[in-house]
């Protein structure tokens, strides 16, 4: 898919008065404001604050009784909702849970599938993931006693994308697991992860994938891939408020592999309150829950699904890519040769997800710093990226001619300049 665009703004209102998918006034969004950071922390849909406030009366009114009398039942909540979600990322209903942050995930998942043994000691990561991934992974080293080497990172060519071919080529006997990110959280490249699952699998290598910055905006089939787990966060592009509830996929062949990290809440549903000193773990992907849901944190994750249900994954997809490649094709037309911008994201829509990483030698961090004054709200990541997430639902191609406008009025203006260097505490 590629489009030609033209550069006026009258194209932008053109492309919006055509566009049949735009779920915008079922969005909590702020007047005056710019907000291209989906991808960090989605907005909330009106829906979500809906089922959290359920969630509350729920609690005002039943009390304990909330774990069988509540709307959506709290006993039972993790499980349905990783039924709903599964869909969302292609995979069976008992192969998805609704728990924990994906960093406790991780620990789990690691301390479930990585067995180094005999020649296969190593777990294959990237130096590109993002940092807690690896401090979860370093800390496994620690704790199992393991050389530090035997966490290989592989290497980017180019800072900003892995190659397939050096992933493929690393996958080699002495590689017991590989876990690599779906899209990589500052370029937004999107990993082949159905040749990589098939690949790491000719080699006996068992892989999971973290999809934190892919599910919500782009199909999975996690389960027809036949990747073994992955681990996904719920307040990016899925619009679940911050902190909320993180899922966990496993797929059904590893169902009934006992638990790292076990808890009561991984106990088989039926037995749990039997109370028995032996743990006897549900048979899907619950098992990987550790302690009491987060209900609150779980609540507003039902309301935001009622948003992609309605939808559709697929209509989420085809307008991110929309709005990536129109913005895309704006950078490329004013701010590439005019002002010393490149793109880190990969171009082909099959290699991408639904950020656009604007890169520039120097200056980025006050670049940023006059969008958000302009009132742009994109993200920054160090040490010279700035993000933008025009959203399926609720950002407009208006929107997205307005952000390269104003970058493009801030280069002229050379306002920038009078900024200084100085970095906030969040990003
Ligand atoms: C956002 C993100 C995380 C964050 O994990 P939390 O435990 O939710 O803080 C981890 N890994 C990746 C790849 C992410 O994008």
């Amino acid at each position: 898919m590629y489009m030609k665009f033209d550069i006026s703004e009258a194209f932008a209102k053109e492309l919006d008065s055509f566009d049949t998918l735009n779920f915008e006034d079922r969005f909590f969004k702020a007047r005056g404001i710019i907000y291209m950071d989906g991808n960090s922390l989605g907005l909330m849909p009106k829906s979500a604050e809906t089922t959290l406030l359920s969630a509350v009366e729920d609690y005002k009114n039943l009390g304990i009784g909330g774990w069988t009398e509540a709307r959506q039942p709290w006993f039972y909540c993790a499980e349905k909702l990783g039924a709903r979600m599964a869909k969302i990322v292609g995979a069976l209903e008992d192969e998805v849970v609704v728990t924990g942050s994906t960093t406790v995930n991780i620990h789990n998942l690691l301390s479930t599938f990585y067995k180094p043994s005999g020649k296969r000691t190593k777990l294959l990561m990237d130096e590109l993931n993002f940092p807690s991934d690896i401090y979860a992974a370093q800390g496994h080293m620690r704790l199992l006693g393991r050389p530090t080497d035997d966490l290989a990172l592989l290497k980017s060519r180019d800072g900003h994308t892995l190659d397939e071919n050096d992933i493929i080529a690393a996958f080699n006997d002495d590689v017991a697991l590989a876990l690599l990110p779906s899209v990589l959280y500052r370029s937004g490249q999107l990993l082949d992860i159905e040749r990589l699952t098939a690949k790491a699998h000719e080699k006996g290598i068992i892989i999971g994938f973290d999809c934190c910055h892919s599910a919500g905006s782009v199909p999975h089939r996690l389960h027809d891939w036949g990747v073994d787990f992955g681990v996904w966060c719920c307040y990016k592009y899925l619009n679940g408020g911050p902190g909320s509830s993180a899922a966990i996929f496993i797929n059904r062949r590893h169902h009934g592999t006992r638990p790292g990290l076990p808890g009561w809440f991984g106990s088989d549903k039926s037995r749990q309150f039997d109370m028995a000193l032996e743990f006897e773990p549900a048979a899907n992907a619950g098992a990987w829950q550790m302690g009491t849901p987060h209900i609150f944190s779980m609540s507003p994750v039902e309301g935001s699904l009622n948003v992609f249900e309605e939808f559709g994954m697929d209509n989420v997809r085809e307008k991110s890519l929309k709005l990536t490649s129109y913005m895309m094709s704006l950078i490329d037309s004013l701010l590439v040769d005019q002002h010393g911008f490149y793109i880190a994201t990969p171009r082909q829509p099959e290699r991408r997800g639904g950020h656009v990483a604007l890169a520039r030698d120097a200056d980025s961090i006050r670049i940023n710093a006059c969008l958000k004054e302009r009132g742009v709200i994109p993200d920054f990541r160090f040490p010279n990226i700035i993000r933008f997430a025009p959203i399926a639902f609720y950002n407009t191609y208006h929107e997205v001619w307005r952000v390269v406008d104003i970058i493009k009025d801030i280069m002229d203006s050379k306002e920038y300049l009078s900024l200084d260097e100085k970095r906030g505490p969040v990003a």
